[in-house]
């Protein structure tokens, strides 16, 4: 079950209620377990509040008017919706309750009372109007939707106009509606009632969203969507700082926090219960239905900044406590926050300095004055006896609160706070970190509130994030190895590089798998198991299409043939492509040609630094002594582990088809070792060096002499072909002594020299530098007009998952940095 609020603005006018509609309908396309919440139409709220207080200042003419601006813009909305024989219905419903409105509206007038209570009941019209009309326009379209009173269901104490839920009973009245299935209900959000005796209340301004998360919470629903007018929880309020961005994860904490100091885009107490049954919560924007938004879940995801986002309250008063004598009263803070608490005053914030002889307390604006009357009357004998001052209250100040997770990991923080704020010329009032640490909070004169949040969001957001999005295939040794790795570092990258990688798509053989937020690192295997996407290379290539996302990489960590087919395709796509496959660079040679041209015209980048000599830096080595204005006269190189630890290790004391067997149980080897020994591998190899230095030459044209002779390769087992590869063991044993009379060594070297490519068993002798090659590793020497009296040399491993995976993703670095630019 999903349940899915929309707020004020979605709901404002007849246009945005269409993009609910669509909302909707394309929720109930993947699932008909939702459940609705909405909020009143936008501003309406406001206005029934400030008819109530026109109503009680006498004020007749003023209030009326503004009931029939709510008439208006309802029935302007209905007009525009619903066909006439449905506008009548929903008029009526809609008259019906302003008529009441304008009764109790006249009530507070001849009372000249607007109490709590009453506020509330009037500022309940606003949801049941909009979900009446709401409800029409999905019965319109077809869809079983019934209008919930939410009085009916959540219950609360008598503490209007914030009222706090009996959850025992909501719980249960929740879950008795919830079993009855087949209607779509549309339910009024914000309102409520008493348990003693059914009173109309309000779970507080801005709180459709906590009544989604209520109903969420006693359902057990899988998610909370809400939709508002903005691109999900961004780094500031983009109606105050124009730069704000979306931040696309979010713990429960950090939203608590980025909530509780002022960012309204989710009303704090919807957190809670978020929290408590671990309900992910998604803000998405109705106006941009698309755009991923934010998720807000129990792990923080870390991010590329210092901090996660900085919210204000603009109005609140600074009440300062002081006295010489204060340290030695006991329990001030105690007294202070009862005091304040029996007025049903919230404690924003508390600062106490070193001294102790000085207490601030940071209240809503609203509640200054109030404030510091109970603090006055709690204390009026300290200050009769002129221990403690009268209360200073000190007015139109504004908080600015830093967020993140990472608050008490980074002393740098506060630093660059101060730093900034101080060099722009803003004065700070008062100081205070928040016991969670999460947040570092600052009071300082409203007039400065607009500069200093788009100062503080300069200073820790604008230098910019370089993401990576990878949509990788092969989850074989060379990709889960580079999951490994890369999950091993991202958060040094994240730091050093400001570079964040984002896992967004996986395939391999079996099964696909999208995410759009990320796949995590660690869960990678579990998710694609128990993904339910069958795999399918064409889907998968046209999803990565569809998302379109910048920066993307394509990493074929495969030796499959027909992905390699797709490479034009995804370069063309402005999607970089990273991969040990040599299947491309080794096919004809127009095919290979057209990826570099498509690389170049799309400029994104096409990286198989592991086609040769596995992480070694064979390609890039040659392509800068190349692009350096070198010329290379040779390539020589023993490309292959498997055949290097061959002929390394072929002595007087063993037969060549015991080092073959030898090599195969150490695992060298391909399970079927005529793979190696045709040399067909090695000679792709060449090739791919050959054409990095402008030989416009095929596989074919390489001069190949296979170690395989021609009855080895009729074998039919591999147990068959070790016993006829024993009938030429004395053919290779007399090669070998031959080069041992002239002081020599085999060796199975791949060259390129004057156009001509080869690969062949050569003699070497001690001064040439593969003559003291040992183990199975590779070795490439590059002859140049530089490096022409001694070649310059690379050598090492040239096998191996994890060599292997760090040049793939050592590509993939050198990726981030192109697109950068
Ligand atoms: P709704 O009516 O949909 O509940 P609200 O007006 O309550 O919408 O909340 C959305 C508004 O929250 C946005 O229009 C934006 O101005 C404001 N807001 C404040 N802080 C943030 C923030 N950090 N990220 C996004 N929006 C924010
Ligand atoms: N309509 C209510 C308000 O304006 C509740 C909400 O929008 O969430 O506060
Ligand atoms: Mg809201």
């Amino acid at each position: 079950m999903k349940v899915i609020k929309f707020g004020g603005t979605s709901v404002g006018s007849a246009d945005s209620i269409k993009k609910v509609l669509h909302i909707i309908e394309n929720s109930l396309s993947k699932s008909k377990d939702i459940m609705i919440v909405c909020s009143a139409m936008a501003t309406v709220t406001n206005n029934l509040l400030q008819a109530g207080m026109y109503a009680k200042d006498g004020d007749e003419t003023a209030y009326l008017e503004i009931v029939h601006k709510i008439e208006r813009v309802h029935l302007n909305a209905i007009h525009n919706l619903l066909p006439l024989k449905i506008q009548s219905i929903t008029i009526a419903q809609i008259k019906t309750l302003l008529n009441q409105l304008e009764d109790i509206l006249q009530g507070i007038h001849l009372l000249h009372e607007f109490s709590p209570k009453s506020q509330d009941l009037v500022s309940s019209f606003g949801e049941r109007m909009s979900c009446h009309i709401l409800t029409n326009v999905l019965k319109e379209a077809k869809i079983n939707a019934e209008f919930v009173d939410a009085r009916q269901l959540i219950k609360t104490d008598a503490n209007f106009t914030n009222a706090r839920v009996d959850f025992e009973l909501t719980n249960q009245n929740l879950k008795k509606f919830a079993k009855q299935p087949g209607k779509i209900p549309v339910i009024t959000g914000f309102i409520a009632s008493t348990t003693m005796d059914n009173q109309t209340t309000t779970l507080g301004r801005g709180g459709s969203d906590y009544t989604a998360a209520i109903v969420a919470a006693a359902i057990n629903a899988s998610l909370i969507e809400i939709w508002t007018d903005v691109n999900g929880v961004m780094t500031a309020d983009p109606k105050l700082v124009k730069k704000a961005f979306t931040i696309p994860n979010l713990g429960y904490y950090e939203a608590m926090e980025l909530s509780h100091f002022g960012a309204k885009i989710i009303y704090t107490p919807t957190l809670y219960p978020a929290f408590k049954h671990k309900i992910p919560l998604q803000v998405k924007n109705t106006f941009s239905p698309k755009h991923p938004g934010t998720l807000v879940t129990h792990e923080s995801v870390a991010s590329p900044f210092m901090i996660k986002g900085i919210s204000s309250i603009d109005s609140v008063d600074m009440l300062l406590i002081e006295g010489a004598t204060m340290a030695g009263v006991p329990g001030v803070l105690g007294r202070i926050f009862t005091a304040l608490a029996k007025r049903n005053i919230s404690v924003i914030l508390v600062t106490q300095a070193s001294s102790e002889y000085s207490i601030c307390v940071i209240v809503n604006a609203m509640n200054g004055i109030s404030g510091a009357e109970a603090i006055n009357s709690e204390f009026q004998d300290e200050i009769g006896a002129n221990k403690i001052n009268k209360v200073r209250r000190q007015n139109e100040l504004s908080i600015l609160s830093i967020i993140g997770e990472n608050m008490h990991k980074n002393s740098g923080i506060a630093g660059k706070l101060y730093a900034s704020l101080g060099k722009n010329g803003i004065n700070i009032v008062a100081i205070a970190q928040g016991s969670s640490e999460l947040n570092i909070s600052t009071v300082i004169e409203k007039r400065q509130l607009s500069k200093a949040l788009n100062v503080i969001h300069e200073a820790f957001f604008t230098a910019k994030l370089n993401t990576l999005n990878l949509f990788m295939v092969g989850t074989g040794l060379v990709g889960s190895t580079l999951l490994k790795q890369i999950h091993a570092t991202s958060a040094q990258l994240l730091k050093d590089k400001r570079l964040k990688i984002n896992l967004i798509a996986l395939a391999n053989s079996r099964k696909m798998l999208f995410d759009i937020n990320g796949i995590s690192f660690p869960t990678w295997l579990d998710k694609l198991s128990l993904s339910k996407k069958i795999s399918n290379i064409s889907q998968f290539i046209k999803n990565m299409q569809e998302l379109n996302l910048p920066n993307a990489v394509f990493i074929d960590c495969t030796n499959n043939k027909e992905i390699v087919r797709h490479y034009p395709q995804i370069l063309t796509a402005n999607i970089s492509i990273a991969t040990p496959n040599k299947i491309a660079n080794s096919s004809a040679y127009p095919k290979y040609k057209i990826l570099r041209h498509l690389a170049d015209k799309q400029q994104v980048k096409f990286m198989y630094e592991t086609n040769v000599g596995a992480g070694l830096p064979v390609i890039s080595t040659l392509q800068n002594l190349l692009l350096s204005g070198d010329s290379i006269l040779k390539i020589e190189g023993v490309l292959s582990g498997t055949l290097s630890y061959i002929f390394n290790n072929f002595n007087h004391r063993k037969k060549f088809s015991a080092i073959i067997k030898e090599a195969k149980d150490k695992g060298y080897t391909e399970p079927d070792p005529r793979d190696d020994l045709s040399g067909v591998d090695v000679a792709r190899k060449i090739l791919i060096l050959a054409r990095e230095v402008g030989a416009k030459i095929n596989l074919s044209d390489v001069q190949l002499e296979s170690l395989l002779p021609v009855s080895c390769q009729k074998a039919k087992t591999v147990t068959e072909f070790f016993l006829e590869l024993e009938k030429y063991d004395p053919v290779f044993e007399k090669r070998r002594l031959a080069a041992e009379k002239k002081n020599k060594v085999l060796r199975y070297i791949a060259k390129y020299e004057n156009g001509i490519a080869s690969v062949s068993v050569v003699m070497v002798d001690n001064l040439h530098p593969f003559y003291t090659l040992s183990g199975s590793d590779n070795i490439i020497a590059f002859t140049s007009k530089r490096y022409k009296e001694r070649p310059l040399v690379i050598q090492g491993p040239g096998a191996g998952s994890e060599v292997t995976a760090s040049g793939v993703f050592a590509d993939i670095i050198a990726i981030s940095s192109y697109l950068k630019n």
